[in-house]
């Protein structure tokens, strides 16, 4: 077969020399973000090289274990098993909590959603469709979940203060409701919803809580600790019945490591997966995952042991130090504020006098990396204990890109032509035109897929005029088509 008929990069033929491997992997992240350099303030949890290392040291000796069969590996049953008992220590769970280690929070919630499914199933008969409330800002994996799961997810507005309206979450139940979800904080603004209300509510109406402490579960009770004012919403609050916690977020350990625990063992149960029939024996597991990284099982483990209440306590005072002097700067710079109230150190900006996605830009052309959000127009900070030094850069840096933002009105001009053109456009033609269209309108507004910065900031102001948001979702969907294949080796260099 010719070239041209094959799949863009070729199987490799023949071997290569580890030195040759290893060069090429440290060539193709030349362009990837500088997170060690404290630019990307998502997707890395860095909190220094000492907790690196445990985490790293843990992960190799253990990355060829399987935790499937802990009866195989009884050192990565007690891993498991004293990480989950641990953090349900740490979130004030009674004797009887218990949970299970997953690959990160989006599998911990497709647990939380099957196991209340499961328990819908048997504690409420008559259920035709089970339904879950969540506020618009939990996390999009409970539409995942939901999605794949066949669970009808109700969407509720925040109060103004972008926390759950617990008035319109009890409006909102029905007799097919199984479970109510808060977050603690959501990720958007950094707010924690009403948990002690919403506990109250989901007990009057036996139903479920699930809370969503992916981001905070591992930062918020040293916040707490510290003595800052954190509301409730661990296990003390009674009407939680499971919490969702990433350890590889604020628990600064390898990727591929969450938690899902539950009030109690019976709860637990609904979670497991057993087969008897197979050919091949009986086959159990208790999560979504058959095959788990025994190292990332591993470094969890080391790491909080590492660390204990002790370090991680210090990191928080760290990250709180550093996120304060973020906000500082953000609230003393012209046209800038704090979408809301944040607990700690997780929070939106926005501008009320200049176009934020274009600062956006600017900050990105200067290396750094942050989340665009979309209710309100909102680059997002999630602050870790590592960006305390480069405080002053990120500041003169947000300054300069305010004020080259508000000299850009010749590119807004234009901007805004184009959306017009969209938005007519976007009503006749066809999908495949219209992506082809914002492509070559936007000219170097496409995402890029090999993670330089260029603006996007046209892309998101047209993506927000689009009359349609089916529109939108078919043009995400053919941009995320676009970035899961190979590239050509030589366009890919
Ligand atoms: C990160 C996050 C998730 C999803 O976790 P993944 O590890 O990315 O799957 C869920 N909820 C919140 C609040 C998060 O911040």
């Amino acid at each position: 077969m010719s070239a041209s008929h094959r799949p863009a990069v070729h199987f490799p033929s023949s071997r290569r020399s580890s030195d040759a491997i290893k060069n090429d992997l440290s060539a193709a992240r030349l362009k990837d973000v500088k997170w060690r350099q404290g630019h990307a303030f998502s997707m890395v949890y860095f909190a220094e090289e000492e907790v690196y290392d445990v985490a790293k040291h843990a992960y190799t000796q253990y990355f060829s274990e399987n935790g499937l069969n802990p009866t195989a590996f009884p050192s990565l049953r007690k891993f498991e098993t004293e990480t989950v008992s641990m953090v349900a220590d740490l979130l004030n769970g009674p004797a009887e909590a218990c949970g299970s280690w997953t690959s990160g929070g989006t599998e911990s919630i497709f647990m939380a959603m099957h196991t209340a499914r499961a328990w819908g199933e048997k504690h409420k008969p008559g259920i035709t469709q089970p339904e879950v409330i969540v506020p618009i800002t939990a996390h999009p994996a409970f539409d995942k979940a939901a999605h794949y799961l066949g669970i009808k997810l109700i969407h509720l507005p925040c109060a103004p203060d972008w926390r759950a309206d617990v008035a319109a979450t009890e409006a909102a139940i029905t007799p097919n409701t199984v479970m109510l979800v808060g977050s603690a904080p959501q990720y958007c603004h950094g707010m924690v919803d009403p948990i002690e209300e919403l506990g109250e509510l989901a007990q009057r109406r036996n139903l479920l809580l699930h809370v969503d402490a992916c981001v905070g579960g591992m930062i918020l009770p040293f916040v707490e600790k510290l003595g800052r004012p954190v509301p409730l919403w661990d296990f003390r609050v009674p009407g939680v019945t499971s919490i969702s916690c990433d350890l590889h977020k604020f628990g600064y350990t390898a990727k591929g490591a969450s938690l899902i625990l539950y009030r109690n063992r019976a709860l637990r149960k609904h979670q497991f997966f057993v087969y008897t029939e197979w050919p091949g024996g009986i086959y159990a597991s208790p999560s979504a995952g058959g095959t788990r990284p025994g190292g990332a099982i591993a470094a969890a483990w080391a790491v909080l042991n590492h660390l204990g209440e002790e370090g991680y306590k210090e990191l928080a005072a760290r990250t709180l130090d550093a996120s304060d002097r973020y906000l500082e700067a953000i609230r003393q710079t012209d046209g800038l504020y704090i979408v809301a109230d944040p607990v700690a150190n997780i929070f939106g900006f926005a501008s009320d006098k200049y176009d934020i996605f274009s600062i956006g830009d600017e900050l990105a052309l200067k290396g750094w990396h942050l989340d665009r959000q979309a209710q309100p127009p909102s680059l997002h900070l999630t602050v870790t204990a590592s960006h305390g030094e480069v405080v002053e850069r990120f500041t003169n840096d947000l300054r300069t890109a305010v004020e080259q933002t508000r000299k850009l009105s010749v590119h807004k001009l234009k901007d805004s032509g184009m959306k017009t053109i969209v938005k007519v456009a976007s009503k006749i033609l066809p999908e495949a035109w219209m992506s082809g269209l914002i492509k070559k309108g936007a000219g170097s507004s496409t995402p890029s897929t090999d993670g330089s910065p260029k603006r996007t900031a046209a892309m998101y102001g047209m993506m927000g005029s689009l009359p349609n948001r089916g529109d939108v979702h078919e043009l995400v969907l053919d941009f995320l088509d676009k970035l899961t294949v190979a590239e050509h080796p030589a366009k890919g260099k």
